[in-house]
């Protein structure tokens, strides 16, 4: 590509005569112009992001929609069932190709013949997910995969030849296209999709794109960030990112809407009534949450180079099941995953904390431990140094501290290295199973 250098060689001008031509010279100006799009391109990657679509099935559709849910559930429980069995009687581990063969063979039985109305590649896109799910539980990251089960959030993935045409969403095994709902625009180029029905009765489906993106710039910041139930981040630089008083309001209902839930008879009609209304609730929180730990983890990720977080499996330690707790487990699940992609996306580093660190007990002056420290001490002075500490902020510093210092040994999970790691899978898998079912990432 010609430099400006080499375009002033190239026109044989001087460089005066050249600044008076970007002055006056209108063709000159657009290729200066053009140039500059051409630097700014060259910064552009190529990234996974994920558009998410409410659509609209008729009935024939959602019949057979129903029956690619049914069918990549009962692979998936086939053949968990399969593993663990294996793995008791013979000692062995079977993996996704033991998985893939069986499958072949299973399609010709006449008993299977039913799986030949699905798009087999959903099939295996489903082994690929149990695969992913026992490839987790061993690297210790998520528990030993569960059953899936008809009355959770049904889900399935189409791997490839996904397309829109004329406002439809076109899948394999589908005749007609169906009705899409697209409030935004789709931009690069279609890789999969993976369609959903929500507990409430909604369709949705989530179109992964390749697409063109240009990083932010670098900052040389670098902070670590402690994170609780009151404040949604807490950040060494002094930043506290609080949870939004929308959500506290949603929570209390929600809250009344499962008491009131518990008081239902089992079985009965108003009890499944109340159900869907508090899934309703459920969805609705969930969103207001998302959108805001994507405002978050973006600002977080444009401010600083290097962000130092512990790692949940610690912080779970320290676990208590009420219903404010478990949303704050599954928030920071999605804010972590959140900042971990972002920070893919835009060549910068999330420093995960992985061994047990006593952070807030730690003076971030002195290191002097404070072995006295509770729960409720939101403040305490340090006897050693004097220095009175916010409980939070000095979390913060200190899990800086910890975080640089695993980052220079060489330790640290880089989230570019990670990203090599599971490039086999397709990006919508790692953004969205690590939390929750209802945590699912939509980019942005
Ligand atoms: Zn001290």
């Amino acid at each position: 590509m010609l430099q400006t250098l080499d375009w002033l060689e190239f026109i044989s001008v001087s460089q005066n005569e050249w600044k008076h031509l970007q002055k006056n010279c209108v063709i000159v100006k657009i290729i200066v112009s053009l140039q500059n799009i051409r630097l700014f391109n060259n910064r552009m990657k190529l990234i996974h992001k994920s558009y998410k679509f409410r659509i609209s099935p008729d009935n024939e559709q959602k019949i057979l929609l129903s029956k690619h849910f049914g069918a990549t559930r009962f692979v998936f429980n086939r053949y968990l069932n399969s593993r663990k069995e294996t793995y008791l009687e013979e000692k062995k581990s079977l993996n996704y190709y033991d998985n893939a063969n069986d499958l072949t063979k299973l399609k010709k039985e006449e008993e299977f013949v039913w799986l030949k109305e699905i798009n087999s590649q959903s099939l295996q896109s489903s082994l690929r997910n149990l695969d992913t799910a026992y490839n987790k539980f061993f690297r210790k990251q998520t528990q030993f995969p569960r059953f899936k089960s008809k009355y959770d959030k049904q889900s399935f993935t189409i791997p490839q030849s996904v397309s829109i045409e004329e406002g439809k969403l076109c899948i394999p095994k589908f005749k007609k296209g169906i009705d899409i709902n697209i409030h935004r625009e789709i931009k690069g180029k279609l890789l999969f999709a993976t369609i959903s029905k929500s507990t409430t009765g909604n369709y949705y489906v989530s179109i992964t794109c390749e697409v063109e993106y240009t990083p932010f710039e670098k900052t040389n910041s670098k902070v670590g960030i402690d994170t609780g139930i009151k404040d949604l981040a807490i950040l060494s630089d002094g930043k506290v990112y609080e949870n939004i008083k929308t959500l506290k309001a949603n929570l209390k209902t929600l809250k009344y809407e499962q008491r009131q839930l518990s008081k239902k008879t089992k079985g009965s009609n108003s009890r499944l009534k109340q159900k869907s209304k508090l899934a309703r609730v459920h969805e609705k929180v969930t969103n207001i949450r998302k959108d805001y730990l994507h405002k978050v983890s973006t600002e977080i990720i444009k401010n600083h180079d290097v962000i130092c977080i512990e790692d949940l499996a610690v912080k779970n330690m320290m676990k208590n099941h009420k219903l404010a707790q478990a949303f704050t487990d599954v928030s920071l699940g999605t804010f972590y995953t959140m900042l971990e992609y972002k920070a893919n996306w835009n060549d910068k580093v999330v420093v995960k904390i992985d061994r047990f660190f006593p952070s807030s007990k730690n003076c971030n002056v002195c290191n002097y431990i404070n072995q006295d420290l509770t729960l409720k001490d939101r403040e305490w002075t340090c006897p050693n140094c004097n220095t009175t500490h916010d409980r939070d902020f000095n979390a913060s510093i200190n899990i800086k501290k910890q975080g640089l210092k695993i980052l220079s040994c060489g330790s640290g999970i880089d989230s570019q290295d990670k990203q090599k790691r599971s490039k086999a899978l397709p990006l919508g898998e790692s953004m969205t199973s690590e939390a929750h079912p209802i945590a699912f990432g939509v980019g942005g």
